[in-house]
This record gives structure tokens, C-alpha cells and sequence, in this order.
């Protein structure tokens, strides 16, 4: 069986990149068929991954979804790369900022990417979407391809307001669209543990959403080691296995994990 997790927060910097590649890489350690697909037009998973230049890659997310928009037939495999720490991936460029405006006056819009995975459900256990920081249709997208949702917060502020705006999107999706739809968790990401400041922000955030949503028992701690990977191309898992940030996300891969039991 294969899950479908939406890492989703419309808010930029909060680590939903990182966590889509240390998560999926954590999962791929554990003997897990994974694939990862970036929903964003940054490129900065492409990047994470080792490729320097993803505006100049030839397949990406995008000519995939053109070509189901059109009815046209994917190659099996088509724009899939195989990444040496053991997961699969599909990057996405530029070109997908031009998508959301396009996809308006598309027939059956918000499930293009929901029919691309549903092919290749058969070859992995877990599918990650790394998804933009916005609302929009590529976003909605993600959702309603997903069967969970894993929000990234980051302990720096209170993000109540975007936070209602995100869970009441995921609300809607879930009513009239992917009735399937559950939010997984939020998982605290760059928690500076030398102040009070990300402990009172994760107090609150628990006495605000507990008793609704999963908080995740781990929190992921910043460190500049965790911000060094994205330009290393290469998990923390090989940059700096004995660290902080390694550990969360090992311990963030047990949680997922035992989640799914
Ligand atoms: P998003 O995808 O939500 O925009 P990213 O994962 O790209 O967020 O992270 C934003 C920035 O913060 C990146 O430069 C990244 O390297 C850095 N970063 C991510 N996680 C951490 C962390 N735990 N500690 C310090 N820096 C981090
Ligand atoms: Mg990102």
C-alpha cells in the first residue's frame, strides 16, 4: 500500500523542502520505496538533490502534467530520477509558476496530479509533495492527490492566522474534493533550543490546536548544518549524521512510521 503526504504550509522558509527530502531520504533508510515530487516552482528540492541549474532540466513536473492535461501518453518512468541515497524523484522548475494561471480553464483541474500518482502508487510505499508556499492550484493539487498532510511550522512566531487559513483550505478540500483527506501532523522545524521563545511558541501551538491535530513529539532543531544541505545537494543524513537536525529527522521517520501502523 502507498501513502500519499503533502508536506503543505503557504508560508516560505518554514523547512517544508528540507523535511520532504530528510523525511523521504529517513524513510528510503528504513528499507521504504519512496518517491518525492516537487510541487514548487523554486526548484530548491531539485537543488537539495544535487541539481545545480533545475530552470534548465528538459523534463520536470510541469511536461508531465501538460501532457496528461492533453491526453497525451507518458513513457513509463518519463522524468522520474533515480537519487544515490535510494529515493526516486521528480523535480520542478520555473516553468510551474506558468501552470497555475493555465490549469484555470482545464477540465477536471484540481486532479491532474491525483491521476499522474495514481499510476505509480504500485511502485512505492510513501509519496512526498513538497508543495509551495501558496494556496493556490498546484497546491490544491497536492492535496487532494494526498492522503495526509505533515504541516511544517516554524517555532519563530505565532503563525496562528495562516495556520486557520491553511487548516480551513484543507477542511474544504477534504469536504468536496478528497473526502480521504486527513491532516498527519504539525511538526515544529527550526526550534532554536537556546531561548524560551520556541518553547512558549510550541506551548501555545499545542494548547491551540492538541486537542485537534497530531503535533509531532519531535521538533526539529535549527542549526546551520540543516541550512549547509541544500547547497551540498545530499541529505543531513550523510552531511552531518551525528547532529541535531539528524537526529529529528530520524526520530520525525519513527514517528511517520508508527503513525501508519
Ligand atoms: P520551505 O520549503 O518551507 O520554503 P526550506 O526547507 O527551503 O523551507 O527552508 C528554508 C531555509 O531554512 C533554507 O535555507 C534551509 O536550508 C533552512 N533550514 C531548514 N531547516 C533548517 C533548520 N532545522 N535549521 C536551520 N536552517 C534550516
Ligand atoms: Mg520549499
Amino acid at each position: 500500500m502507498c501513502r500519499v503526504i503533502a508536506i503543505a504550509n503557504q508560508k516560505g522558509g518554514v523547512g517544508k523542502t528540507t523535511t520532504c527530502v530528510n523525511l523521504g531520504i529517513g524513510l528510503a533508510r528504513e528499507g521504504k520505496k519512496v518517491l518525492l515530487v516537487e510541487a514548487d516552482a523554486q526548484g530548491s528540492m531539485a537543488v537539495s538533490l544535487g541539481i545545480a541549474e533545475p530552470d534548465e532540466l528538459d523534463v520536470t513536473l510541469v511536461n508531465i502534467m501538460e501532457k496528461l492535461i492533453n491526453d497525451e501518453d507518458l513513457e513509463p518512468g518519463e522524468g522520474i530520477i533515480h537519487h544515490e541515497e535510494g529515493i526516486d524523484f521528480i523535480p520542478a522548475n520555473i516553468e510551474l509558476a506558468g501552470m497555475e494561471t493555465s490549469l484555470v480553464n482545464v477540465m477536471s483541474r484540481e486532479t491532474i496530479l491525483r491521476q499522474y500518482l495514481s499510476g505509480l502508487k504500485s511502485q512505492y510505499e510513501y509519496i512526498l509533495i513538497d508543495c509551495m508556499p501558496s494556496l493556490g492550484m498546484i497546491t490544491i493539487n497536492a492535496l487532494v492527490a494526498a492522503d495526509s498532510v505533515l504541516i511544517p511550522v516554524e517555532a519563530a512566531y505565532l503563525p496562528v492566522k495562516g495556520l486557520q487559513q491553511l487548516i480551513k483550505t484543507i477542511g474544504r478540500v477534504h469536504r468536496k474534493l478528497n473526502p480521504a483527506l486527513s491532516i498527519m501532523g504539525i511538526l515544529l522545524t527550526k526550534v532554536d533550543r537556546r531561548t524560551n521563545f520556541a518553547r512558549d511558541i510550541s506551548a501555545q501551538i499545542r494548547e491551540a490546536y492538541g486537542d485537534k491535530i497530531h503535533i509531532f513529539e519531535n521538533c526539529i532543531p535549527m542549526s546551520v548544518r540543516a541550512a549547509e544541505t541544500t547547497a551540498e545537494g545530499k541529505s543531513i543524513y550523510l552531511h552531518d549524521p551525528k547532529g541535531i537536525v539528524a537526529n529529528g529527522y530520524r526520530c520525525l521517520t519513527g514517528e511517520v512510521l508508527e503513525h501508519e501502523k
